[in-house]
């Protein structure tokens, strides 16, 4: 065999079967194959991403805080509307979109990754679907050029037990009048509108949930305490506080009683989004990973080419591809209205278990520099953490798929 030549065709660098094979344009594209459109669109994120967002990171990760000044370029880029339609000043787009959008931002920082997820996959999602007309034309301009959306279902008490939520919802006469506390609700400091859920007729249990739009300003209600927290810190994480807050009659989204179809569908297509938000971290934990082997030198050589060094990232960059093909299956099922759930259960799962253990690994690969902060890779450890815990921790995702497998 001459030197530098692969044993077999197709597994060496360059050399790929799939160049001497015929091309076919009548099967269908693989997974990862974008449009035009959709290509141009994940790089002008990307490319933001790096110019503009890369170097607050540190100092928002430190002061934990986005900047608005920041929140408004990501208006200004349209990825804060991004399936809101033109007719409504929205870029006109697909879920798809959205989960390249927070993939692109998430490499770079994923607490802008999830405040961006936030707005697309959970409020705008369920206001362009349980909305009406009044509704729409009310809130998706504003959601598209300034106002940033919250969507609060957990309490201390309900987490993975929702729909025991303990807020209550009470009518008078036009109006309603909501009391309890949520917690933990993102973009919670940044948010204008809040989607909140709410039961208005207890007895009925699950199907008293009602979900009430609430502008924050109304009498009644307030943003409480902020979480201090291990990752994502940049991202708000507050306490809801509800005291008779005064919701008038059409600012109830959907139906009364139907908030947990509200919850259930909406939650079903967000943590797609959650795994998008994973696989960009991953990916950019892998990135600082493999430009820092190259560049650091023991036993008078990179460790880029020590063979163990080489198999853990040949192993991290397989199952960050494996993540992305679900996370995008998932989500091209759910643009293409196929069955979605079981796939985007597994791809949360999945998805949230490669960010912790390629970010794991960057830190080992960094040595001591990837326990400081002087580097970027620590920070992305501690935001991995996040993805097995929020929009339904990894056994209950787990439940969903047993579900579908086991009956
Ligand atoms: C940073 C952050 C941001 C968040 N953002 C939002 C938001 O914007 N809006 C919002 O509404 N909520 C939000 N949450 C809340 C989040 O969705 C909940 O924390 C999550 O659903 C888990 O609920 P819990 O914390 O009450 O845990 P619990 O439900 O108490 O679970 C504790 C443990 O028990 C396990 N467990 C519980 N039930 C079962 C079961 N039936 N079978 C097996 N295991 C089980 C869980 O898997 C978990 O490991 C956020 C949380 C965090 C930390």
């Amino acid at each position: 065999m001459a030197a530098g030549r692969p044993a077999w065709p197709g597994y060496g660098p360059g050399d790929n079967i799939a160049r001497v094979t015929p091309a076919r344009t009548d099967l269908p594209q693989p997974l990862t194959a974008l449009s035009e459109d959709e290509r141009l669109f994940r790089d002008s994120v990307s490319e933001f991403a790096d110019r503009e967002i890369r170097p607050l990171v540190r100092d928002m990760d430190e002061h934990a805080k986005i900047p608005r000044d920041l929140i408004d370029r990501l208006f200004d880029l349209g990825v804060m509307g991004i399936e809101i339609p033109d007719s409504h000043g929205g870029a006109g787009g697909t879920f798809f979109h959205a989960v390249l959008a927070v993939e692109a931002l998430s490499r770079v920082d994923p607490s802008i990754g999830v405040l961006v997820d936030v707005q697309n996959t959970l409020v705008i999602n369920a206001l362009m679907r349980w909305g009406s007309d009044a509704v729409r034309r009310r809130y998706l301009p504003a959601l598209a050029s300034k106002t940033v959306g919250a969507y609060a279902l957990s309490e201390a008490g309900s987490g993975s037990d929702a729909f025991a939520l303990a807020t209550r919802a009470v009518q008078r006469g036009d109006d309603w009048l909501l009391t309890g506390r949520k917690l933990w609700i993102t973009n919670a400091n940044e948010a204008d509108l809040f989607i909140v859920f709410a039961n208005a007729n207890p007895e009925a249990g699950y199907r008293g949930i009602t979900a009430f739009l609430v502008e924050r300003g109304t009498a009644g209600f307030t943003v409480g305490k902020k979480e201090d927290k291990l990752g994502i810190r940049a991202s708000s994480t507050c306490e809801l506080l509800l005291e008779e807050c005064r919701v008038p009659n059409d600012q109830v989204l959907g139906e009364p009683g139907k908030g947990y179809k509200v919850a259930i569908e909406t939650l079903n297509e967000g943590r797609i989004g959650i795994g998008a938000q994973m696989i960009g971290l991953a990916q950019g934990a892998l990135d600082h990973t493999v430009k820092y082997v190259g560049e650091r030198r023991q036993f008078g050589r990179a460790i880029a080419e020590f063979q163990a060094v080489r198999h853990q990232i040949a192993r991290a960059a397989t199952d960050l591809e494996a993540a992305r093909l679900l996370v995008f299956n998932a989500a091209r099922r759910r643009d293409l209205g196929q069955p979605f759930v079981t796939e985007a259960a597994m791809c949360k799962v999945f998805s949230s278990e490669v960010a912790e253990r390629v970010a794991s690994l960057a830190v080992n690969l960094y040595g001591g520099y990837g326990f400081v902060k002087d580097y970027p890779v620590e920070k992305l450890y501690r935001d991995a953490k996040i993805g097995q815990i929020y929009e339904g921790t990894s056994n209950l995702q787990l439940e969903t798929i047993a579900k579908q497998v086991v009956g």
